[in-house]
């Protein structure tokens, strides 16, 4: 089934998102030997969530994971794509829940953590996913544009997605061409004058989240020096001790001590690579002059403490990623402390910890911004096993099946996509990568990417 209307007896399932942790759901729901259909909403009109918005545009490799992912939208399979539709806006979760016998909510993260220092609303000073948004042409940054003008600049945090977005400031035009951005990213890429990327991360080598291959990418730079202080990599006796237990740990001080060694060569560009260091005060008035940083020491109990050294780096724009941060979903429980949907595996529990019959959650709202793309495999795996032996009690709910959702949003004047429209989209995106030899061409415009979904 791809977008026709298709409502019958079976058991009918709503995943609300596309991304990663709603497709793997969707493929594990096709897995199971229970008749279903799926419908699956976004509030986009290209599937793929993070992968198609998250991953960065010069790791094709990794969005290869989308051939698994489209595979449920077969011929032969009940899966709908809904997209263009906004969840809480154009459909409610009572409605959902009057539609279907379960509804899984997939919506990811949306906001990114601040910092929480004085001079970060200053122009300049940004959340990695604004940033992230832009060069993966998300439809909400299509109006947005960064002044690449450096020379310096600083990216805060020590998690792969400073490291992504430390990588592609770090690229030349040529590597960002080879890439899918949309074409006035590469316009801005190609104009930047950056010269010097200051990543600053607030522990040591030892405690960097970064995983070791994207932390091996980086000393690949065609285009950038790696500098890192040798001073920085020398351990305690009791780290030496714990990242010898610790493969990933272990891997990436090995990497940072190769790469302190090296003699710089002169390259365009400079990655320097802080560690033990803070942002505490972005200067300047109507645009950014610099940020301080402090030094930081480990205390016993893990946490760090201010040491009181401070130092101030030249930069005009400064991007925090420091992790991204979910909202709550109108009609649905939210934990503000943990920012997830509350669960118990799956199962969505009211704040109190009723559990809420026929409502799952997957992925990062379940869990938070943990993982790559293929933890939310066995993320979702749980989910529908849950939801399965459920589903003989739902299904005995008195859903009217005889009521499809097309057609109430058909009646709201809702433009949703379906399948087929994706794929004019997604032919027409390759179709432009092919002309430019780029592997796509993203349209990141709403109205234009709704405009190529239509015949
Ligand atoms: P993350 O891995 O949680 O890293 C966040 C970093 O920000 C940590 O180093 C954290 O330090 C630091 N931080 C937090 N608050 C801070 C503050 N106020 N000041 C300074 N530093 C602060 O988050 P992420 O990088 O956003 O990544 C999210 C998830 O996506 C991760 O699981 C990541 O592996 C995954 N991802 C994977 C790929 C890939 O596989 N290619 C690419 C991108 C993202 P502390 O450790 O001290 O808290």
């Amino acid at each position: 089934m791809n977008g026709s209307a298709l409502v019958g007896a079976t058991a009918r399932v709503a995943v609300v998102g596309a991304g990663p942790s709603g497709l793997y759901a969707v493929k594990a729901l096709l897995e199971s030997d229970v008749g279903v259909g799926i419908d699956v909403f976004d509030s986009l009109p290209a599937p793929y969530g993070l992968v198609r918005y998250g991953v960065a545009p010069d790791n094709q490799k990794m969005k290869s994971v989308i051939r698994v992912l489209r595979g449920s939208f077969t011929e032969g399979n009940d899966v709908r794509f809904l997209g263009n539709v906004t969840f809480g806006e154009d459909i409610t979760a009572a409605e959902l829940r009057a539609y279907y016998d379960a509804v899984i909510y997939a919506t990811g993260t949306q906001g990114d953590r601040g910092l929480g220092i004085p001079g970060e609303e200053l122009p300049g000073s940004y959340g990695a996913k604004e940033f992230v948004n832009w060069y993966c042409g998300h439809p909400d940054a299509a109006e947005r544009d960064f002044a690449l003008h450096g020379p310096e600049v600083a990216v805060v945090g020590a998690g792969n997605v400073a490291l992504d977005v430390a990588r592609l400031l770090a690229k030349s035009t040529e590597e960002i061409a080879a890439t899918d951005v949309p074409d006035r990213v590469l316009g801005t890429f190609s104009s930047s004058t950056v010269t010097d990327i200051h990543l600053l991360s607030r522990r040591g080598p030892a405690q960097a989240k970064f995983t070791t291959v994207e932390l091996r990418e980086m000393g690949e730079l065609a285009n950038a020096d790696i500098l890192i202080d040798p001073g920085a990599l020398e351990l305690t006796p009791e780290e030496e001790e714990r990242i010898a237990a610790d493969r990933q740990q272990r891997k990436n001080v090995s990497l940072l001590r190769e790469w302190a060694q090296r003699p710089p060569e002169g390259k365009p560009r400079r990655l320097h690579l802080w560690f033990w260091r803070s942002p505490v005060r972005i200067i300047g008035e109507n645009h950014i002059d610099g940020v301080v940083i402090e030094r930081n020491a480990l205390q016993a109990d893990g946490t760090l403490r201010g040491t009181g050294e401070y130092e101030t780096l030249p930069v005009s724009m400064i991007l925090a990623a420091v992790g991204y941060q979910a909202r709550a979903l109108p009609g649905v429980p939210f934990d503000e402390h943990t920012n997830t949907v509350p669960n118990k595996n799956g199962c969505v529990l009211e704040a109190e910890g009723t559990p809420r019959p026929g409502e799952y959650v997957a992925g990062w709202a379940k869990r938070g911004p943990t993982g790559v793309i293929g933890t939310n495999k066995n993320d979702a795996a749980e989910t529908v096993d849950n939801l399965l032996d459920d589903l003989n009690d739902l299904r005995n709910k008195g859903r009217d099946s005889s009521r499809d959702v097309t057609k109430l949003l058909r009646q709201r004047g809702i433009d949703y996509v379906d399948w087929a429209g994706w794929l004019r989209l997604d032919t027409h995106e390759t179709t432009l990568g092919e002309q430019q030899n780029r592997p796509r061409v993203k349209i990141p415009d709403l109205l234009s990417m709704l405009e190529f979904t239509r015949k």
